[in-house]
Formats: C-alpha cells, structure tokens, sequence
C-alpha cells in the first residue's frame, strides 16, 4: 500500500478526512497515488481559516506591486517544474505528454499574465456633479471558491486562482476527483512563492459531498465554476439562495463549418484537431460539422483518410496525438452515444469501437469516430458527448446553415472555414456562441476574453479585466465642502 498523499487543508498538509481513493493512470489503470478525499469538515475548516487570513490583511492589503511579485514567483515556479508536473498531470488523465506541456505553460503564462494585470490595474476618479470628489474603486471578495473539471487540470485551476488571488482574495480551490495531483501541486508552488498561510487551500474530493459543502458556506462570496451544465444549474441555484456571485463555464456542442470556397487543407487539419485533441474531452470540441454540399464528398474523403492515420496510443510519447479517456466509466458513455447514434440512423463511417491489443488493451482507448446521416436534430447532435465523436452534416445555403448551427442549446464556441471574409464576418456575428474562430479552431490566448452563452455559461473568465470578476465596486464620495451641508441650519 503506497503512502496516503496528503492535501491543503487551511495551509496544513496533512490528510484529508474522507475516505482514501487512487488516482489512476487511464493508459494502463496503474495507481498513481492514493490520497484521502477532503469532507464537508474539512472544507469547513479550510474556508474559516482562508477567511481568517483574509481578514488579517497581509494578502488583501498588500500593495498590487508586492502582490504581483509573488505571482510574478508562481509563474516561475510552474517553469521551473514544467516537465514534473507535465509528467504528473499526464498521469493524472492520461492526456498526451505533448498536449500536458501546453497546459503547464499555460498555467505559467496565466499568473504572469495576471501579476501584470494586477499591478497595472487603474481605479476611476468619476466626474463629479458637487462639492466632493468621486471615486470608483474594486475590492476583494473575501474566500472565492475554484471548482474545477478534470479535462485539462492546472490550466482550469490556474485560471481562476490567478485572477481571483491577483485580485487580493482567499481561494479554495476543489479540483475534480479523478485529477487531483497538479492541483495540490499548485497549491505547494502558492506557499513556497510566498502566497501567506491560509490563503489557498486544495480540497479533492466529491463534487456531491466536499464541492456542495464549499458552494453552501456562507463564508464563501463568490464561486468560479467549470463543468457539466446540470451541474453549473444546481450550483447556480444555490447561489441564488445566497446571492452569491457565480462565473459558470459549462457543456458546449460546437459547430465548425466549412464553406465550398474553404481552403481544404487548412480546414481538414482544423476540423480534426477541433474535435479529436485532448480525445474530444474539451469544452469547445468542435464536434457538429456542417461541409456545403458542393464539396462535402472530397471533404470527407480526406478527413476519412486523414482521421485513419491519427496516432492513438501512449500518452508518454510526444508524438502520440489522442491518449485514452479519462476513466472506464467515461468510455462507457461514449459508446453508449455512439450506440445511439447508429439506433438514430447514423452510419459510422470511422472508428466507432476500441482499437484493440498491445498497449490499448490496458488502458480506456477509443479510436476516433466519424458519423454520418443523422439530422441535426438527433440526440447525438444535440447533446455533449465529451468525446472523440464527430456527427458530419450538409448544408446548402447560409439561412439553412445559421438556422442549424444554432438549433442548439449550447452556445460555447464555433468555427469557419472560408475564404470569403465578408461572409466570414456575417456568419460570425449570427452565430451564438461565445467564441468564434475563422480559418482557424481552438487557438487561445489569455488576453483574451472567454465566456458560453446560452446552457454554455454565464459571466467571462481571462482578459485583462477578468480580474473584476474577482472583486465588487465601491464608491467613494470624497466631501470639499467649506461650510458644512445647508441642511440641519
Ligand atoms: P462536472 O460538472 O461533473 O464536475 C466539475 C466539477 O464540479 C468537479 O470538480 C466536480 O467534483 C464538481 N462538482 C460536481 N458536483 C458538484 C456539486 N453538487 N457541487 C459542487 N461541485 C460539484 O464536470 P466534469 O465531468 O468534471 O467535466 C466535464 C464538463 O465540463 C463538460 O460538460 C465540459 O463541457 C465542461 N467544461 C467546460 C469548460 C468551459 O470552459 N466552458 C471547460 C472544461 C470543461
């Protein structure tokens, strides 16, 4: 039996008081480590103390400068330890090596990213219509909450604890069950860049029992979310019973579309990245694609071709491109859609089942799948299948397209492949989504604003200003008067 791993809990390591689960490699279900799941008693613990730090003011209070300077040390920390944790996360969901170096670069791009923001962030003196002067400034909240999905751990938990720390607050953090390692190293990298005692804490654990105890607390003012959209729905209920604020990051269904006058080349190599990176577990996976009749068959002609030769297999190879699912139970669910699929009517023209032998039969595998003959209106066109399930429709005109791209309930991302930037433009402004990308699909960049409309979410994570989220206005009334107010005469 491997040591119990210890957790943050209101700046102690030490382990936590639910029951000990395994963090499991999804390549090959070996155990990673083993660590006892935070309870309710243990969140409780870890927010009354966060709110004590808080209140004691050497965070809060610190000049934005000195503040920025330790996030300014996380950034470089994350650097300092990129292979590890790349390494550790790859573990922790199987994600190839490749793409886990990404997001550990990015976790260190985003503190740095934030230590800027915070040091630069300018307050408003207001014009004012008496004897005073006006000011609009921004406070922190107090003990924020980080509630985190498990498809790309450290980036997720990076982006909302580095604005909501840059904006001068305590977080504790809830990373997802099944990825609980990079997270708590995070939370080690916080302390040692001298983020004071207290201030964060990392609670793995159950959404239903340690999550649910951390979005009740009454001490926690505001809760940044990433997940499924029946989650993000019932913790936005309970926030309505506290009015709390809550930024909520959720579901999506992607259409990505490509025109009769698209470059093919480029279009191909995006739509599949669209999709089958990160195995499809992604938000913005561009899962619905609409080809224009005209071109459809040489499209997926190619993609087929293109799609056969991805390389599937060992996570720790850079040159692997899809790694397994997450977890067994997480396959399970992908086939069972794809199974439904084929009930619909679909015809499965790529992949649809597990690659078998050698490597693949350890671990959750699944090959890349490509769909086809199914109406929008089919359940696997409507609903998230978090997978590497791509659905293949037609369309004739831009009314006809428009009106099924957005015949859904989700409203996170979108693609265009077109050469014509007037209809670009057009076609982008009709779509309801929170991002667009044109001749181009799943690019980010920090500086860059990010929300879901519709079921996909509600408020904006990153961009310069993703630091208000994180804090409430205040004005401040600043009295000039000579003479006291003509009033009490
Ligand atoms: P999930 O909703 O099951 O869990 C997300 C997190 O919420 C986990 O930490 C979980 O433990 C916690 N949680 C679960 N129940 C809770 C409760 N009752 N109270 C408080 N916390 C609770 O989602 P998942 O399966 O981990 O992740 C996949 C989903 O995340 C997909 O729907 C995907 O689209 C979405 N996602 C969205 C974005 C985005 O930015 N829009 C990014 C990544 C993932």
């Amino acid at each position: 039996m491997t040591q119990v791993m210890p957790i943050l809990v209101g700046g102690e390591w030490r382990r936590g008081g639910g029951d000990v689960y395994a963090s499991r490699y999804p390549a090959d279900d070996s155990v990673t480590a083993e660590l006892a799941a935070a309870t309710a008693a243990d969140a409780d613990e870890a927010i009354r103390v966060a709110d004590a730090a808080w209140r004691r003011s050497e965070w809060r209070d610190l000049a934005p400068h000195a503040r920025a300077a330790i996030l300014y040390r996380i950034g470089a920390l994350i650097r300092e330890r990129a292979e590890e944790l790349a390494q550790l996360q790859r573990r922790d969901n199987g994600k190839p090596i490749g793409e886990t170096r990404a997001l550990v670069a990015s976790a260190a791009g985003t503190f740095q990213f934030f230590a800027a923001a915070c040091e630069t962030l300018e307050e408003t003196l207001t014009p004012p219509r008496g004897d005073y002067l006006t000011m609009s400034i921004h406070e922190p909240l107090g003990v924020v909450a980080a509630i985190t999905p498990w498809n790309s751990p450290i980036a997720s938990e990076a982006q909302k604890l580095a604005p909501a720390l840059a904006a001068g607050n305590a977080v504790v953090v809830k990373p997802a069950e099944v990825t609980p390692l990079a997270a708590l190293e995070l939370g080690r990298i916080c302390g040692e860049a001298g983020v004071p005692k207290g201030v964060v804490s990392v609670l793995p654990g159950k959404g239903s029992i340690v999550g649910d105890a951390i979005v009740r607390h009454p001490l926690v003012k505001k809760v940044s979310f990433t997940g499924g959209t029946t989650t993000g729905r019932a913790l936005a209920a309970i926030a309505a019973q506290k009015l709390m604020p809550v930024t909520l990051e959720l579901g999506g269904k992607s259409p990505t579309i490509v025109f009769e006058d698209a470059d093919l080349d480029h279009a191909v190599n995006g739509v599949l990245f669209g999709i089958f990176s990160s195995s499809g577990e992604s938000c913005i996976a561009g899962a619905r694609l609409f080809v224009h009749e005209a071109i459809r068959a040489e499209f997926l002609e190619r993609l087929l071709a293109k799609a056969a030769a991805l390389r599937v297999g060992d996570p720790a190879d850079p040159r692997t491109q899809m790694g397994p699912l997450v977890t067994a139970k997480h396959r399970e669910s992908i086939e069972r859609y794809v199974q439904l699929g084929r009930d619909e009517g679909g015809r499965v023209l790529a992949g649809g089942e597990r690659p078998r032998g050698g490597i693949y039969d350890a671990g959750w595998f699944y090959k890349p799948t490509i769909l086809d003959g199914l109406p929008n209106s089919a359940r696997v066109c409507q609903e998230e299948i978090f997978g590497p399930v791509l659905v293949a429709l037609a369309f004739r005109d831009e009314e006809e397209l428009l009106a099924q791209a957005n015949d859904s309930v989700y409203g996170l991302a979108a693609g265009i492949w077109t050469r014509d930037y007037k209809r670009a433009w057009r076609v982008a402004r009709r779509l309801e989504a929170g991002t667009v990308w044109i001749n181009t699909y799943k690019q980010f960049s920090i500086s860059t604003p990010f929300t879901g409309i519709k079921q996909s979410g509600l408020g904006i994570e990153k961009g310069r200003l993703g630091i208000l989220q994180y804090k409430h206005q205040k004005s401040l009334y600043w009295g000039l008067n000579a003479q006291p107010l003509p009033w009490a005469d």
